[in-house]
């Protein structure tokens, strides 16, 4: 008998709860899909057997998370969860100030109306659909100042969600320090297939901002996702643990923006963290008109206290392992059938890509919109747009925006499925790569004005 010599990693959890999913005949799926207007976001989730559309507020709570859920104490003022929570960002992510949002976009909305004026420029590496937007909505412009390799699918580089400083720095010489109120950066990389930004990476840039007078607010969205790939892959974090390389990034950096809804394990919630006081106080005045009271920002104190003890379990290095580890299990197995997807393998996702997949289809008949309904077509499984649907229009000319990257995520929530639902995923995917040939694209019959790949419907060509 041969020996297996690998040890695999297996679920740091057990399953206490469970959730029937509903099967559905190719007949269903067909009424579906033409229903939703060929949008798997305007799909009724009833109708779908593995969803893979996100990862934002799919997660599985922890029974620890839940016992916390009844300990909300859901007073206007002052919850004792809201100071859980505040010691939680205090003691994992290391700033200052605490400014809780019910969402990353309530965050994203803040700090873009308190740092950007009119005509002020605002770098990123790569851009994430709502930041951009209320960057935008604030007067400023967004400017991407990613590496190269990260536009680059089979580009195996380790940390493609790192920044060009040379760009950066180009960007600087043109329009000056003074229109740059900030850099978002965000790590990891959500719309360059999760791909983390590297410690040496930060640090270079913070030396960087700091000269030339520019803050850093970090989209902390996916940071410990992103801590785990410094971990694995660069040299010198090896025994260093996921908190202190989290804690480490948060240093580097002026502030952040929090979707919970993604690391922190939680169905609602997140935050802006600041370090600056009057920043801080600035938003904790207009949190008020947005959100709900600076002690609750949206949030219920059940929700509050969920994402706290989200914090704690987000870091355990089982649970980070586990997480990416079911990720790169599916990209092994599409790699091995020679399905085209982006490498390396991020975080949260595998991301196919669409233009390989589908290469008779131009990018004006939206290859991965149109990737992503076949999918669904052939296999009951929902996964997302991220290519020219998402990317949207450029506000001065009318055109569409052409990114290089036309994708199609799949994204894992977390500790929701297990490793035969995996298989049948990919299973579903080769089915449909067998028969690409065949498949005619699509054409959108209606386009919603803001963040339109939510709401856009088609038809087939
Ligand atoms: C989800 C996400 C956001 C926005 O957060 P919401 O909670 O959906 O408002 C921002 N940045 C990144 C990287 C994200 O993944």
């Amino acid at each position: 008998m041969q020996r297996l010599k690998k040890r695999s990693w297996a679920e740091p959890f057990k399953i206490k709860v469970v959730e029937p999913l509903k099967m559905t005949s190719r007949e269903e799926r067909e009424r579906a899909l033409k229903e939703a207007g060929y949008n798997t976001f305007l799909l009724r989730s009833e109708d779908v057997y593995i969803d893979l559309l996100t990862d934002s507020g799919t997660n599985a709570m922890s029974d620890y998370q839940w016992a916390g859920m009844m300990l909300g104490d859901e007073a206007y003022a002052g919850s004792r969860n809201f100071y859980r929570l505040e010691d939680a960002v205090k003691r994992y992510y290391g700033y200052a100030h605490l400014v809780p949002t019910h969402q990353g976009r309530g965050a994203e909305h803040l700090i873009s109306r308190i740092l950007i004026k009119p005509g002020d420029f605002v770098p990123g590496n790569m851009y994430f659909t709502t930041t951009r937007l209320h960057q935008e909505l604030a007067g400023g412009t967004f400017v991407d100042v990613i590496i190269d390799e990260a536009h680059d699918p089979a580009s195996l580089h380790p940390f493609k969600g790192n920044v060009d400083l040379g760009k950066l720095e180009a960007l600087v010489k043109k329009v000056g320090a003074d229109k740059i109120p900030y850099i978002s950066v965000a790590a990891t990389v959500n719309m360059a297939g999760g791909q983390p930004i590297s410690m040496a990476n930060l640090k270079e840039l913070h030396a960087f901002c700091s000269r030339q007078g520019i803050r850093i607010i970090l989209d902390a969205t996916r940071a410990v996702e992103n801590a785990w790939f410094i971990k694995i892959r660069e040299k010198g974090y090896e025994s260093r643990s996921i908190a202190e390389i989290l804690k480490e990034m948060c240093s580097y950096s002026d502030g952040c923006t929090m979707s919970g809804k993604k690391d922190l394990l939680v169905n609602i919630g997140g935050f802006l963290a600041i370090n600056d006081a009057e920043i801080f106080e600035e938003a904790r005045n207009l949190v008020v008109v947005y959100e709900g009271l600076h002690t609750y920002g949206g949030l219920a104190g059940r929700d509050m206290e969920a994402m706290a003890r989200g914090i704690e379990e987000a870091v355990q290095e089982d649970h980070i392992r586990a997480r990416i580890g079911q990720v790169e299990y599916v990209g092994e197995k599409l790699k091995a059938i020679g399905i085209p997807i982006v490498q390396p393998v991020g975080g949260h996702a595998i991301f196919l890509d669409a233009k390989n997949f589908l290469p008779k289809i131009p990018q004006v008949e939206f290859p991965a919109q149109t990737l992503a309904a076949e999918l669904y077509l052939e296999s009951g499984i929902r996964s997302m747009e991220r290519g020219i649907v998402s990317a949207g229009r450029n506000k001065e000319t009318g055109d569409h925006y052409y990114p290089k990257l036309e994708l199609v995520r799949l994204t894992f929530p977390r500790r929701v499925y297990t490793q035969a639902h995996c298989d049948v995923t990919a299973e579903a995917v080769e089915a449909v790569y067998e028969r690409r040939d065949t498949i005619r694209g699509l054409r959108m019959v209606y386009e919603p004005k803001y963040l339109r790949f939510f709401q856009a419907r088609f038809e087939r060509l």
